[in-house]
């Protein structure tokens, strides 16, 4: 049961807030297309045996920016190499700038099941802010042609905590997600990012970001806004009506195995003989000339330990709203938190941080959703 990510590294222009690897300038597709393709032939024969494919997600940069042609050379090249018989969710993420009814009933027929808008705002000023290269009213129009596409389900990414942003916009764009009847809603806390210009218009004085507890304050009004409008808060940053929740992202979650393939994409691959993590380099044109040349774009890998493996598992399951079993981590790895963690565990619970463990299982509670970093860095080993 493992997932296929694909990241396509084209965006229009610098969102001022992006760490994430993308180029911008304008070039053919064409090589980067030829050499992704390479790369899954070259990982099917390693791993298109092993387990079926159940989900696949092209995440980015901005995959939208890819015609329909690429789109399907490479649903195509997965098709050839893997078992997808038992495939659930293929996701590709949008931009409203890129996309119109015609590319979207494109991307229904080629197999895409979901898509995942870039939102941020429904607002020009905000919009402006971030350096996002659509506007508000593109926003509102992409969201109208999902809705007339029959997606299985489709995902609104929203940023909270905008510097300036007035105080009534935030709710505004929660009702306007809602009311455009998004079954999947996905919201963020602007950070500032090293060497993004965000951090850059930060260090000179331009923008203050918002004190963290206004960032509280926000998450919590998000929390309730989409609780009381009937979402299933089912991870930190993911709401879903029911039966919506992302597959793709809760296999992560729940430590599944999957293959990452472009540039900057990561890998995480466990078997009973070992648990392997590697990452491909993070430069397009270094990229395609690696596997042009050798086959192979990794430019990081290692083998996980046990420790690092717990540590990630209770990274990763706390983050959602089934939380984690410290029997089930006794049975699979040994490892007792009663033993290790005890007087950590009762000062969580009476900080209110986590809900009072019930079954051996360890949940977040909302003021512990807000301090999740805070939670996890208590509870992991070494
Ligand atoms: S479109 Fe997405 S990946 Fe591209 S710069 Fe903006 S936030 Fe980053």
């Amino acid at each position: 049961m493992a997932g296929i990510y694909v990241h396509v590294p084209f965006c229009q222009q610098r969102c001022s807030y992006c760490d994430f690897y993308f180029v911008t300038t304008a070039r053919s597709h064409a090589p980067f297309v030829a050499a992704l393709c390479k790369e899954i032939e070259a990982y099917a024969l390693a791993y298109g045996g092993r387990e079926p494919v159940t989900t696949v997600y092209f995440g980015g940069g901005t995959p939208s920016r890819l015609s329909l042609e690429d789109l399907n050379a490479i649903l195509a090249t997965i098709e050839r190499g893997f078992d997808i018989s038992a495939l659930d969710e293929v996701t590709i993420e949008i931009n409203p700038e890129d996309v119109d009814g015609a590319y979207l009933r494109g991307l229904r027929a080629l197999g895409f099941t979901r898509v995942s808008v870039g939102i941020q705002s429904f607002f020009d000023q905000d919009l402006e802010f971030m350096n996002r290269s659509h506007t508000a009213a593109q926003a509102e129009e992409v969201l109208g042609a999902v809705n007339e596409t029959d997606f299985t389900s489709y995902s609104v990414d929203l940023i909270f905590g905008v510097p300036g942003q007035p105080e009534e916009y935030w709710a505004a764009n929660l009702e306007k997600a809602v009311r455009s009847g998004a079954p999947h809603i996905s919201t963020y806390s602007l950070t500032v990012e090293a060497a993004t210009p965000l951090a850059r218009m930060v260090r000179d004085g331009e923008v203050t970001p918002i004190e963290d507890d206004r960032s509280g304050e926000l998450y919590q009004f998000t929390m309730d806004y989409l609780k009381g409008s009937g979402y299933d808060h089912y991870e930190i940053s993911s709401f879903a009506l029911d039966g919506h929740r992302a597959v793709h992202n809760q296999s992560y979650w729940a430590h599944k195995n999957f293959l990452g393939f472009g540039p900057s994409a990561h890998s995480f691959w466990s078997d009973e003989s070992r648990a392997l993590r590697w990452a491909n380099i993070r430069n397009l044109n270094r990229y395609v000339g690696l596997i042009e040349s050798r086959g192979e774009p990794v430019e990081f890998r290692e083998t996980l330990d046990d420790d690092t493996l717990v540590n990630e598992y209770i990274m990763l399951r706390l983050r959602t709203s089934e939380g984690f079993s410290i029997s089930n981590l006794t049975d699979s790895h040994g490892i007792d938190l009663y033993d290790e963690r005890v007087d950590d565990l009762a000062w969580l619970e009476s900080e209110g941080l986590i809900h009072p463990i019930r079954n051996d299982v360890v949940r977040l509670t909302d003021a512990g959703k807000a301090l999740c970093d805070v939670v996890t860095t208590k509870l992991m080993l070494g």
